[in-house]
């Protein structure tokens, strides 16, 4: 679904993706894991078109993206973001927020927009705030609208960059729930989190990423309990 080949990236003089090969199957849960600063973000950003890699290629649901000629925008709508800020639209009502991106990218037909967006409010569990301004939700109700938001694009694959880390503890277990839901029912699903015991459960495969480079790619079972890389190790020894 989600293919790179040698992907590279920097600011500056500074490289922050140093070739990076990923091969993600329709349906996998991949946990990408790494210190702060390793590109997480970048290469979440790189795959979602935010940022440009100089350097190798991408391709979607076995297509290789062309970024003169296609339409990037028609490339997020295939696979869409989540953030650790929810960037909702504060002055649009939760529905409005969910409906904007099919109104606007897809020219969706408003009554079909809005009918997906409440189906989709619901799979959030959030029927009952279609109507309110965001500034009225909790983070966790907010970042459940953001995920409802993206998935309005019908995407076939989703990307989360630390979607809980902004969130109060108590908040975090609802939007870890509705992730495992959507993998559940086999969403496609690339996610930067230190929530372990997330990846441990939903995960098919943990990705740490280690200052540009991915060094390891393991089942959870392997990842937690077997590995013998000492950065890994380093790492594990850190979040547990
Ligand atoms: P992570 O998400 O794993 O913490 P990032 O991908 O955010 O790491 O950042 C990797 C490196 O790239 C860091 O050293 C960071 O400072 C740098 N970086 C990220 N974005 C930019 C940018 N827009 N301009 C310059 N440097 C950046
Ligand atoms: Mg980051």
């Amino acid at each position: 679904m989600i293919k790179t080949k040698n992907l590279h990236k920097s600011f500056g003089e500074l490289e922050v993706l140093k070739g990076i090969d990923l091969d993600i199957n329709p349906g996998q849960v991949v946990v990408l894991v790494g210190v702060s600063g390793s590109g997480k973000s970048t290469l979440l950003r790189c795959l979602n078109f935010l940022e440009k890699a100089e350097e190798g290629t991408i391709s979607i649901d076995g297509r290789t993206v062309d970024r003169k000629k296609d339409d990037l925008s028609q490339v997020r709508a295939e696979v869409g973001m989540v953030f650790q800020h929810f960037n909702l639209f504060p002055h649009k009502t939760v529905l409005e927020n969910i409906m904007e991106a099919p109104l606007i990218v897809k020219k969706a037909d408003r009554g079909k927009a809005k009918q997906l967006a409440h189906s989709l409010l619901e799979k959030v569990g959030l029927s009952d705030k279609a109507d309110v301004y965001p500034n009225k939700l909790s983070g966790g109700q907010k970042q459940r609208v953001a995920i409802a938001r993206a998935l309005a694009m019908e995407p076939k694959a989703l990307l989360f960059d630390e979607p809980t880390s902004a969130l109060d503890p108590e908040l975090v277990g609802e939007v870890l729930q509705v992730m495992q839901d959507l993998a559940n029912e086999g969403m496609t699903m690339v996610a930067v989190t230190h929530e372990m015991k997330f990846a441990k459960e939903v995960a098919d495969r943990i990705i740490m990423l280690d200052e540009g480079v991915i060094i390891e790619d393991a089942d959870p079972e392997t990842f937690f309990n077997h590995s013998t890389n000492e950065r890994t190790r380093q790492f594990l020894e850190m979040v547990n």
